[in-house]
């Protein structure tokens, strides 16, 4: 995970404002009011996903496009989805310049990517009140999700006997901002 992590230029996502603050363990500001994850938290991610190498991964919240190289670093083919068309050229400027082949598509990565499902693990970079019912639903069978719900990071694995979750450290995310009704899974299980 640290060999991954030390592998990627953090300061080829990081803005050239920010760029002598690249290599703290900080979350640093990106245009249109996003952050780029702080290092610890996308460790915290990736190490809660078990990624093997050779799986699947679904990344929501491409932001500077960081998140998804680490998750290349680790072996996976990573599919990534941003919701402002600009993060999302400029994350495709950031990994294309760096060498790291990831699909970036702009939408609401709420809705997941149907076409390209099941994944294998799921990382969310953004923070909702409920786990939208479309990623889960896109997991494989015994498939890892990460996500923020409210203030807490939580990985949620998908399993024959249904969603089993698990808490993994208090956060603060931007916003998940996606047009589903504020419902989570009926038994998704998950602290109040
Ligand atoms: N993983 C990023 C973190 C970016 S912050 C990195 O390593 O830099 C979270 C990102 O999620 C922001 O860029 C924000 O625009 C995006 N976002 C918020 N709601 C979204 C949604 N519904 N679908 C896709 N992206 C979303």
């Amino acid at each position: 995970m640290l060999e991954a992590m030390r592998r990627v230029p953090r300061e080829a996502f990081v803005p050239a404002a920010a760029r002598r603050h690249a290599y703290a363990d900080a979350a640093l500001a990106l245009s249109h009011g996003q952050t780029i994850s702080q290092p610890y938290v996308v460790a915290l991610i990736c190490q809660a996903l078990e990624l093997q190498g050779g799986e699947r991964v679904l990344d929501v919240g491409t932001g500077s496009g960081y998140q998804a190289a680490v998750l290349v670093e680790l072996g996976s083919d990573v599919v990534s989805v941003e919701r402002i068309p600009e993060l999302a050229e400029e994350a495709r400027r950031n990994l294309a310049a760096a060498g790291y082949d990831v699909e970036v598509r702009v939408g609401d990565g709420a809705l997941g990517v149907p076409e390209r499902a099941p994944f294998e693990a799921i990382a969310v970079a953004a923070s909702a009140a409920n786990l939208p019912a479309p990623l889960y639903d896109q997991l494989a069978e015994n498939g890892r999700l990460v996500l923020p719900i409210d203030e807490s990071l939580v990985a949620v694995t998908r399993t024959a006997s249904g969603p089993r979750t698990r808490f993994l450290s208090p956060v603060r995310f931007v916003p998940l901002v996606h047009g589903l009704p504020d419902r989570g899974l009926p038994d998704h299980g998950l602290p109040d």
